[in-house]
């Protein structure tokens, strides 16, 4: 089997390469030349013709294959289409900072498995079941493959698009790695943001490890009983030992701890609501964001301006910690949070 260069760290590269005579510095230019342009480096004093012509046959350079991609006339967030290798499509969302008009950059907002395990019940790619997980490199390239077809940098990257980024850990891990490394895509750790549904083993490791990038924490629900028919995930997750896992990682880290709150009208948006997160949440620092819903099914809406604004006073006399409200953008594309899934991936009953 070939070492795909766009799997591994630079260090994880030197590992794989040392015998054939590759030093941390060539796997550093290695890594650079196969994301920054897509073949091997120019030959050196570290890289014989010799070596080349060795590396030639020892490695490979993959690549997705585009299969669509669709431009929101609305606010320009930018969707794609991907093929990898295995089975399945995948999407990605090029995110404009539209908050920030002079400063021009993008987020992308990643995939790193086919379809989701997890079932959340306003997802359209829980819907689709579980496919696979996604090799580094495919998650690594769909960067690379819109930073190619982009004027301005990207310069955050979120694993919120299609999977439970905790249930692909070492390969999530490794693509954070190359994202990040000066030789990879030089994006920030502290710019590349994780979000997961809630998976308590993958947060205490990700403690453990004191991984870099931020995490949040999707939580919607402080009821347990309520959190289960959204949330499924909480049956193997239970609300009081995620909590205790947050605070374990605050703790470790330092780090405020960011929920997000998927607002449903009638649902999770009242005043009993506030107040179970503030007691859920008593003497931890946490940050919340909230995100309208967006479910294909039709089931759940967002809440309406008058529910909004009463949560939002509830929150502020309840939480008293920072809340921000998300723009979940590309609606009109289908590229917004819950919708990603490739056309006819999802049953019938969307
Ligand atoms: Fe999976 Fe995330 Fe969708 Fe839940 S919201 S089903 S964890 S992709």
């Amino acid at each position: 089997m070939p070492v795909l260069l766009k799997n591994q760290t630079s260090g994880q590269l030197h590992a794989s390469l040392a015998q054939a005579g590759v030093s941390p510095h060539l796997a550093r230019r290695l890594l650079a030349a196969a994301v920054k342009r897509g073949e091997l480096p120019a030959l050196g004093s570290d890289l014989t013709a010799r070596l080349r012509d060795d590396l030639r046959a020892l490695t490979e350079i993959p690549h997705l294959t585009p299969v669509r991609k669709v431009v929101s006339p609305q606010d320009g967030f930018t969707k794609y289409l991907f093929e990898g290798r295995g089975t399945g499509q995948f999407e990605a969302v090029r995110i404009p900072l539209l908050h920030r008009p002079d400063d021009l950059k993008y987020v992308a907002c990643i995939s790193s498995q086919v379809g989701c395990a997890l079932g959340c019940a306003f997802c359209a790619t829980g819907r689709m079941g579980f496919k696979r997980n996604l090799a580094a490199w495919e998650m690594v390239d769909q960067v690379v493959q819109m930073q190619a077809d982009s004027p301005h940098p990207i310069r955050g990257v979120v694993f919120m698009g299609m999977g439970e980024p905790l249930l692909n850990y070492d390969a999530v891990m490794t693509a954070i790695g190359v994202l990040s490394e000066p030789c990879g895509m030089a994006i920030a750790a502290k710019a590349i943001t994780l979000s997961t549904v809630g998976i308590i083993p993958g947060i205490r490791r990700f403690t453990a490890e004191r991984q870099r990038a931020r995490l949040v924490v999707s939580l919607t629900s402080a009821d347990p009983r309520q959190r289960r028919e959204l949330l499924p995930v909480e049956q193997g997750n239970p609300t009081p030992d995620l909590i205790q896992a947050l605070r374990e990682y605050h703790a470790a880290s330092g780090q405020r701890v960011t929920l997000a709150w998927t607002m449903m009208s009638g649902v999770n948006v009242g005043e009993v609501d506030a107040q179970r997160l503030a007691e859920l949440t008593r003497g931890l620092p946490i940050k919340l964001d909230l995100i309208d819903v967006n479910d294909p099914t039709g089931r759940f809406r967002p809440p309406s301006r008058a529910e909004l604004e009463a949560f939002r006073d509830a929150l502020r006399v309840t939480l008293a910690m920072p809340v921000a409200r998300r723009y979940s953008g590309g609606q009109d594309i289908q590229a917004d949070c819950g919708m990603l899934a490739p056309p006819d991936s999802t049953d019938q009953e969307v």
